[in-house]
């Protein structure tokens, strides 16, 4: 999603005559665009400005701004924490952005804008292809969230649920397309509950409205909460054959102690009775996951019981943190705190055991045919024997080869959906060869 905003505010500025620096160094403006998920990325905005102090000092006429989710949490502490910080934005203020900048520079002061305004949709939808080579872009379907889990800060930061119209969504994928852009995956905090709050069409009728863009060959979307995930959008996985056969599906813990502790509203079992839904419609669906060690209170018999879940669901993938505490998320207030140290450990054996299934499902695909979305050379290829990349439907890295006698040049292949037989698979990703 910040990958998505920052695309905007990019848009935004060129509007407003401004263009890409090569560097921090070279820039008039420079913006930091913020994530308050986990402490850590918090930390690491605090190094970045650090990083920067010198430019401003060599150049006090720089503009130095923050944006995002630490922006909207920190507000004014920001600007006096940092005293050679000018503007700090919010996550609804973004549409504001080039007036707040040309007022920083006019009026030669400091300005604090986080305020709670609807974003005004459309945001810009101007959206230049980036370096020409791009086959798949985000497109934020809406923003916030009303689940409120307790370790969460998303619903402080980017407020309450809000569902873009179905009409501005589709229009913007157009655009997209005809920029040559062949992938779009669909964000939003919850997209089941898509178009609840405003009375739109459900998130399986925008899926068809999407697939039925000409130009577009793949559908992806996330995130998806377990809760909610309906009979319709795992019927959409049959019926619409742009949408690819991944779901990202985040489980959290497989304690049903902690789900409750960290108000996620489903336990385990109905968890895998989802799972089992899905594979029984659409056998070979990817399915990855999040996880959370070391919740305050998770016992070592609760995290046995997340080992436990992630040998039977056998994900594709897992994406697992140490938890830490959030400003405003309820459970910053409970007590019985997992050491760092364990916290470390079960996060190391969590990780080995997800990265020995990943493995053996990656090694079960040898000898299989993948389709797959060119991308470019691999930068990792040998200019003597180029190595393709893309990824396959089931969203996995695959660099390929392409045969001598059928290989033109790069701008023939992307964007293009090619055959690929695999011959080994790794942990990461897959290797194979272009099929004649
Ligand atoms: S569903 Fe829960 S974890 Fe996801 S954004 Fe909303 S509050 Fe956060």
């Amino acid at each position: 999603m910040n990958v998505y905003d920052s695309r905007q505010i990019e848009n935004m500025m060129r509007q407003a005559g401004y263009q890409r620096a090569g560097s921090a160094d070279k820039a008039d403006l420079i913006i930091v665009n913020t994530c308050a998920i986990r402490d850590k990325a918090e930390q690491k905005l605090y190094s970045l400005l650090g990083r920067l102090a010198p430019i401003k000092q060599r150049n006090p006429d720089v503009v130095l701004a923050v944006g995002g989710c630490v922006a909207q949490q920190e507000g004014k502490a920001l600007l006096s924490r940092v005293p050679y910080l000018d503007l700090v934005f919010g996550t609804h203020t973004l549409n504001r952005i080039p007036e707040l900048v040309a007022r920083v520079i006019s009026t030669k002061s400091r300005i604090v804008d986080v305020g709670i305004h609807v974003i005004e949709d459309p945001l810009p939808t101007e959206n230049a292809r980036g370096n020409g080579k791009e086959v798949s872009r985000f497109v934020t379907i809406m923003r916030g969230c009303d689940n409120f889990c307790t370790y969460c800060v998303v619903p402080y930061v980017r407020g309450r649920e809000t569902s873009r119209a179905p009409d501005r969504i589709i229009a913007e994928i157009e655009a997209l397309v005809g920029e040559g852009i062949r992938e779009v995956t669909l964000l939003g905090q919850n997209v089941n509950s898509y178009g609840n709050r405003e009375g739109l069409i459900t998130f399986p009728e925008l899926l068809l409205k999407v697939n039925e863009i000409s130009g577009l060959s793949r559908i992806r979307f996330t995130t998806s909460h377990p809760k909610d995930l309906s009979d319709a959008l795992i019927e959409s996985f049959v019926s619409l054959e742009k949408l690819c056969p991944h779901i990202h599906l985040p489980v959290q813990s497989g304690s049903d102690a902690v789900l409750k502790r960290m108000k996620r509203r489903y336990t385990r079992d109905m968890f895998s009775e989802r799972v089992a839904g899905l594979r029984e419609k659409c056998g070979d669906i990817a399915l990855t996951s999040d996880i959370i060690v070391g919740f305050p209170g998770e016992t070592e018999s609760d995290f046995q019981l997340t080992l436990d879940l992630i040998q039977e669901i056998q994900f594709d993938g897992l994406f697992a943190f140490k938890y830490s505490d959030r400003p405003n998320a309820r459970a910053a207030g409970y007590m019985a705190k997992v050491s760092e140290k364990e916290k470390a450990r079960r996060l190391q054996v969590l990780l080995d055991c997800q990265q020995a299934i990943t493995l053996k499902k990656n090694r079960a695909l040898e000898g299989t045919e993948q389709v797959v979305l060119v991308e470019g050379v691999s930068r990792m290829s040998d200019t003597r024997d180029p190595q393709w990349t893309g990824r396959s439907l089931n969203n996995k890295i695959v660099n390929f080869t392409i045969p001598e006698k059928i290989a033109p040049s790069e701008e023939d292949w992307v964007g293009r959906q090619v055959k690929v037989v695999i011959y080994k698979g790794l942990l990461h990703s897959l290797q194979g060869k272009m099929l004649a």
